[in-house]
C-alpha cells in the first residue's frame, strides 16, 4: 500500500487522509505465516511537520488463524490503531522508530506488518468453548465424539479384568459412606 504524501510535503499542517481496501500479501516472520482471509481496511491520516510525517489510523482484516487447541483453521478478525512517523533519511540509530521512505510516496507495507505482529493474539482459539483434540485418538471433540475414555480417569483394572464401572461404583461407595 503507497500513500501519495506530495501535497502534504508542501504544505507542512495539512492533513491528508486515505481509506484504502486492499488485500495484503501474505508474508512469513519467524517461521509464522500471516494469512490474510480478507482485504485489509486502512483508514489512515497523514500529516508533515517539516521534518517527519506522522501517520495514524486503524487497521482491520480478517486472518487465516490455526486454533491452538483444536487446529482447524478459522478466520479471526484483527484490528488495531496505529501511530508512526517516517523521515526521509533515517539513521541507524533511527531504525527502530521512524520508517524510511523517497519521492512523494510513502510505502506502508512494512509499518502494517510491524504493527500486526505487535497486535497479534497471543493465542489463537476458534471459539471460547473449543473443545481441542482427543489427546489419545486426535480427533476433533468439537464435531465428533470418539469413545476414548477421559485420559485423566484412567481405567481401573483388577488384573486382566476391566470394569468400565469402577469409578462409578467408587461414588456411590462414596455417597454411602456419607450418609
Ligand atoms: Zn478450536
Ligand atoms: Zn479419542
Amino acid at each position: 500500500m503507497r500513500l501519495n504524501v506530495s501535497l502534504q510535503l508542501k504544505v507542512p499542517g495539512n492533513v491528508g487522509h486515505s481509506t484504502i481496501s486492499q488485500k495484503l500479501p501474505d508474508f512469513e516472520y519467524g517461521g509464522r505465516i500471516i494469512r490474510f482471509a480478507s482485504p485489509s481496511l486502512v483508514d489512515v491520516s497523514y500529516v508533515y511537520d517539516g521534518n517527519l510525517l506522522s501517520v495514524h489510523g486503524k487497521f482491520a482484516a480478517e486472518l487465516i488463524s490455526e486454533c491452538a487447541r483444536c487446529s482447524e483453521t478459522f478466520n479471526e478478525p484483527l484490528s488495531f490503531e496505529f501511530h508512526e512517523q517516517f523521515k526521509r533519511e533515517v539513521s541507524e540509530d533511527e531504525l527502530g522508530e521512524l520508517y524510511p521512505y523517497s519521492g512523494d510516496t510513502i510505502d506502508i507495507d512494512a509499518m502494517l506488518h510491524d504493527n500486526i505482529l505487535l497486535n497479534l493474539p497471543i493465542s489463537s482459539i476458534c471459539q471460547e468453548n473449543c473443545l481441542g483434540k482427543c489427546p489419545q485418538c486426535g480427533c476433533n471433540l468439537n464435531n465428533t465424539q470418539c469413545s476414548c475414555a477421559p485420559q485423566e480417569e484412567a481405567p481401573k483394572t483388577d488384573g486382566d479384568t476391566y470394569y468400565p464401572f469402577a469409578g462409578l461404583m467408587d461414588l456411590l461407595t462414596d455417597n454411602e459412606e456419607e450418609v
